[in-house]
């Protein structure tokens, strides 16, 4: 392991992909050192920890520093138990990857699941940077959602903080109860409807064709009826469901990513429509799009040490 000058400041940020492994350093600023990109060897542990020490050797060398390293991970690290849990890249699921990597690397490495570092990077140099409370939602072949509070991620007891995406859509009317059958085995939880397949699903269940999420949003765009009408449900639905957000840890700020993220008259029509689902008279909070688009998995990643950052100023006021 080399071991060159130690760069405080500079810091690794590693998104462990089912398919690729990509790497970066940033410093301070958030200005991003270098890149690296490799394979992941699909369904052979071992071969994932060398992949990982490999990919940050290479990148300490281009840098000419040793740095913290964070890692986004596909699932979550159980805190009951330390060992990976929820995976979809199975061949990590119950290994002590905190533990191998810690001691193969010689320094600490710290976790987070992909919304975590999605949320955390947006509220760290991104689309809601300075803000007090963030609520990272990714809306795209899933559901998946994060807090960060004063810039450090809410894992919670289970490690399911902000894992909304498996409530039942709040206020369900009669079409949509029960709801889509999920993966997770119940029904009409809130991803069903806010991913973009959810999307997919309900226009064509109202007779539209089979088409993408941006593609119904381009035809709503252009004077379709059906489109726009399938597109102002989805946006009712995700203001009762942001709503319920609100409600519980009251964001400054809720950022989406992801592919629906894309469509921009989210921004203005879901903050039009969750005003009677939130208690309160008036709402601050903002919703904005993503900044750092797929760059998030990394950024947010290396983030995860970001003890020595000084405060920022925050851009609006705590309210109250
Ligand atoms: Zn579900």
């Amino acid at each position: 392991m080399m071991r060159c000058t130690i760069a405080a400041s500079m810091r690794i940020g590693i998104d462990l992909g089912g398919t690729k492994i990509e790497g970066i350093a940033i410093a301070d600023d958030g200005h991003e050192h270098t890149r690296r990109r490799i394979p992941s060897p699909r369904g052979d542990y071992q071969q994932t920890l060398s992949a990982v020490c490999g990919l940050v050797t290479d990148i300490e060398r281009d840098v000419a520093a040793r740095c913290s390293v964070g890692i986004g991970i596909p699932g979550t690290v159980s805190p009951a138990t330390g060992l990976i849990k929820n995976s979809n890249s199975t061949w990590l699921n119950g290994r002590m990857l905190s533990d191998d990597l810690s001691r193969l690397l010689d320094r600490p490495i710290r976790f987070a699941n992909d919304a975590n570092c999605f949320t955390l990077s947006e509220a760290t140099d991104g689309a809601a940077a300075g803000a007090h409370i963030v609520f990272g939602v990714i809306v795209g072949t899933g559901t998946g959602g994060g807090v960060v509070i004063d810039r450090q991620v809410l894992v919670g007891a289970n490690a399911i903080g902000g894992e909304w995406g498996h409530n039942p859509l709040p206020a369900a009317s009669g079409v949509e109860s029960p709801g889509p059958a999920c993966y997770c085995g119940r029904s009409g939880c809130i991803e069903t409807f806010l991913s973009g397949p959810g999307l997919e699903r309900d226009y064509r269940a109202s007779g539209g064709e089979k088409l993408t999420a941006q593609e119904i949003a381009a035809r709503a765009a252009a004077g379709d009826s059906l489109a726009d009408a399938a597109l102002s449900r989805y946006e009712d639905r995700m203001a009762r469901a942001l709503a319920s957000i609100v409600n519980v840890i009251d964001p400054d700020v809720i950022v989406l990513g992801g592919g629906v993220s894309n469509i921009e008259r989210l921004y203005e029509r879901v903050p039009s429509l969750w005003l009677p689902h939130i208690f309160s008279d008036r709402i601050v909070t903002r919703l904005v799009r993503a900044r750092h688009g797929d760059s998030s998995g990394v950024r947010g990643a290396a983030w995860l040490w970001n003890d020595q950052m000084k405060p920022q100023k925050p851009r609006r006021a705590r309210r109250r």
